[in-house]
């Protein structure tokens, strides 16, 4: 429960930094922003005054003389000719656009302001914008309105640096110079890559640190579950030949047993079997414990594998009385290996053990042998319980057990496919599984040639 807490407590934590930092991302977005957009107005700003006081001009000296003239031909040109509204119309919409490019074409501002804000270290890659908001001409016989827009906020990422008005021979006009900062987001991202760069690599840290601490958290509590399961085991395994030994020492000691002396053996050797069973226990715990410590250390010689499985199959069904069904299928023709009998011999037999163990019928084995080019294979298929996927990956794991309802029905310590992984991995080769549930069980072992 304790633990729970600080799982959820720990994610949310987490959770609420990254929205701080979302929020930091965000806020430092938005300062550039508006840091840039006001360097410009300011700096455009001056730039218009400084032309203004220098040389008495806004920059569209150039551009009124022409429009003048134009608007001069259309007077006397081409309104006498209008015949009715919609050639006013059309002229009207004709004009506007004409004299928008003139301006556009013949302004000098915008290229002052570019050396200006250039000369002030600044970007100075903007593009300007001209919107005539009023138009009107002056004909002999009186002002004709061409044009009359009321002017709207700027769009995104512009900023109005003047509104002009003049009034010349032919014409009165009324406009607005903007700037369009078209490349924004760029200037905002150069001038805050160094803070963003450090927002987002504390995240990243602070993330992998989680992950690690979470994973090792994870882990630890499985090799303690692990580890608690083995003590049970443990204590189980060893209580069973104890007690037998306890019990049958107890019937020595009753005076009417030794008139009986086949009985007095029978105990006795009894008591010698379980003697060796709590033997072989401590023995594999003190083994593991000390292969843990050391590497694997093996007296390798040539082993002639195809008999070496029969041997070992020859054994085991000896000393289970039959067991099992076991196939044998040896296609290796006599090749020999260099190997540690002892440690062969302790792998095959565990899993044939296994085999019998975890199986609810009548227990058949494959055993079989083949080879590859580099390496030769062992297999050993059974008919059991076979193993769900979640526990598959598992199961080569240190005191790992799978389940089974009462774990203590099926003897064992979850160390004998452990010891298979450490055999055949100290050989140089490997083991695999493949398994179903319900179905059976294989699993191969690759060792090199
Ligand atoms: P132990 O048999 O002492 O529990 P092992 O390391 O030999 O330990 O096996 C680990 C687990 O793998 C066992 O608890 C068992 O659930 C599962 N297992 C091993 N071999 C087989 C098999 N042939 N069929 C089904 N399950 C198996």
């Amino acid at each position: 429960m304790k633990r729970q807490i600080l799982q959820v407590a720990s994610l949310s934590a987490l959770l609420l930094f990254l929205a701080v930092q979302l929020y930091m991302i965000r806020s430092i977005w938005q300062q550039k922003e508006e840091t840039i957009l006001m360097r410009y107005t300011n700096l455009s700003r001056e730039g218009l005054n400084l032309l203004l006081a220098k040389k008495k001009t806004n920059g569209f000296e150039k551009a009124m003389e022409v429009t003048d003239k134009f608007a001069g031909y259309l007077i006397s040109d081409e309104l006498p000719n209008l015949s009715d509204n919609h050639d006013t119309l059309s002229l009207s919409a004709l004009a506007r656009k004409e004299i928008t490019s003139i301006l556009y074409n013949n302004e000098m501002l915008t290229e002052f302001l570019r050396s200006y804000i250039g000369r002030a270290g600044y970007n100075k890659d903007f593009k300007s914008l001209i919107a005539v908001s009023k138009l009107e001409f002056l004909t002999p016989l009186g002002s004709m309105v061409l044009s009359d827009t009321t002017y709207e906020a700027p769009p995104e990422n512009c900023l109005l640096v003047n509104t002009f008005r003049e009034e010349h021979n032919n014409f009165i006009i009324e406009y607005h110079y903007l700037i369009d900062l078209t490349r924004m987001n760029d200037m905002v991202f150069r001038e805050a890559f160094l803070s963003l760069l450090l927002i987002i690599a504390s995240t990243i840290i602070v993330f992998l640190v989680f992950w690690f601490t979470w994973r090792n958290l994870m882990e630890e509590r499985r090799l303690s579950e692990l580890k608690s399961d083995f003590i049970n085991n443990m204590t189980h395994e060893l209580k069973t030949p104890l007690s037998t030994i306890t019990v049958a020492g107890k019937t020595l000691t009753k005076k009417q047993i030794i008139s009986e002396p086949e009985k007095v053996i029978e105990t006795a050797e009894l008591i010698g079997k379980q003697s060796i069973h709590l033997n072989q226990l401590i023995n594999t715990i003190l083994e593991v414990s000390y292969l843990e410590r050391t590497e694997f250390e093996l007296d390798r010689h040539k082993v002639v594998i195809d008999d070496l499985m029969h041997d070992i199959v020859t054994s085991f069904l000896t000393s289970c009385n039959g067991c099992a069904e076991i196939e044998e299928d040896y296609n290796t023709d006599g090749l020999s290996i260099s190997a540690d009998l002892v440690y062969l011999t302790t792998m095959i037999n565990n899993l044939l053990t296994n085999a019998v163990k975890y199986c609810d019928k009548d227990p058949v084995i494959r055993i079989s042998t083949s080879t590859d080019t580099n390496f030769m294979d062992i297999s050993v298929t059974d008919n059991g319980i076979g193993i769900s996927r979640e526990h598959l990956d598992h199961i080569f794991e240190k005191f790992y057990r799978v389940p089974h309802g009462n774990i203590h029905k099926i003897k064992g310590l979850g160390l004998g496919l452990y010891y298979v992984r450490r055999i055949a991995t100290a050989h140089g080769g490997d083991v695999s599984v493949t398994s179903k549930s319900g179905r059976g069980t294989t699993f191969r072992i690759k060792l090199p040639i």
